[in-house]
């Protein structure tokens, strides 16, 4: 069994990137920069979002953050998406989701122009991942392919199921897992809420991907000796004994099978780190095609 370091994982890439940075610094060039655009007051969404603005200086990026009123009308937003795609000094943002329901995602996500979609949910950069060309991977399933890699976790030919079907985790990490190439290659299964048979599914599995949002669904009983088990879930459960009255737990029953899998990642400490990771290099990545430099 082994706790994925995540943590450790992720310090280690940030120093990566930060050399990087540093050595487009010391030749005179501007540092990077990604600008978030938040939309009211999900608390949740604001950690997500001040996280990001940490790990920018972390690595030497520079940001900048939107935050708009609730109010915020789709006409506005888009005016918002425009100036950001025109502006030159920004290479790269991200619309923070959940956004209110009075606004239309999808519209607003394929007006970022795909050069500047660092979260890589534009449909021209979907189109690409699908086809295998060079875009923006999606930052949840991007860090989670960082990890697979990091760890040097054999993919070929194994059983990767993944529970949970979203646009932006379970659907993309079911292609990446397919397609061919080194960490990839797998023979994949895509678990939702319609499959059946869910626990004989996941028993055959040598990788599990839980992305569905429900604390503590996968138990132990459904993963077999020597899985890989990747928790990308973030849910809150009550719990008066802490501070902020609730604490965070994943889509997997940690303390039940943590024993039993070959790899596990704890939450919190895990995916959510490298979904940051997938962001920052996309942003660099957005830099060193506008800067022109390698
Ligand atoms: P989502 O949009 O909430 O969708 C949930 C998916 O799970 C859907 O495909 C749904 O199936 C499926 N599902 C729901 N109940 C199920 C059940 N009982 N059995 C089987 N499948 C079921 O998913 P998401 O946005 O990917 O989020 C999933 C979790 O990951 C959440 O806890 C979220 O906070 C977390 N998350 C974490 C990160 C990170 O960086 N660590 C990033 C993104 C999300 P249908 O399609 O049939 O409805």
């Amino acid at each position: 069994m082994a706790i994925i370091d995540v943590r450790e994982i992720s310090k280690n890439l940030k120093e990566g990137l930060r050399n990087e940075v540093n050595t487009f610094l010391d030749n005179g060039m501007r540092k990077p920069h990604l600008s978030a655009i938040m939309v009211g007051n999900n608390p949740a969404s604001g950690a997500y979002v001040r996280n990001k603005v940490k790990s920018c200086d972390e690595v030497g990026f520079k940001s900048s953050v939107h935050h708009l009123d609730e109010t915020t009308t789709q006409h506005q937003l888009l005016e918002l998406i425009n100036s950001l795609n025109q502006d030159i000094e920004v290479d790269g943002f991200i619309l923070q989701l959940p956004l209110p329901v009075h606004l239309d995602a999808q519209e607003l996500l394929a007006a970022i122009d795909p050069d500047k979609d660092v979260d890589g949910f534009h449909p021209m950069n979907v189109g690409k991942m699908v086809l295998g060309l060079d875009g923006f991977l999606p930052a949840t399933p991007y860090g989670i392919m960082m990890l697979l890699e990091e760890l040097d976790v054999q993919t070929a030919g194994k059983k990767c199921v993944i529970l949970g079907r979203s646009d932006i985790v379970g659907t993309p990490m079911a292609i990446l897992m397919s397609r061919k190439g080194k960490h990839q290659d797998a023979t994949v299964t895509l678990l939702h809420s319609k499959s059946k048979n869910m626990q004989q599914e996941l028993l055959q599995a040598e990788i599990i991907v839980a992305a569905i949002g429900i604390p503590n669904f996968v138990k132990t009983e459904m993963v077999s000796p020597g899985a890989v088990v990747i928790d990308v879930g973030i849910n809150q459960i009550k719990d008066p004994s802490t501070k902020k009255g609730y604490r965070l737990t994943g889509d997997v029953d940690f303390e039940t099978i943590k024993d039993k899998a070959s790899f596990i990642t704890p939450v919190p400490g895990g995916v959510g780190l490298m979904t940051i990771m997938g962001l920052m290099k996309n942003t660099l990545k957005a830099y060193k095609n506008t800067m022109n430099a390698e």
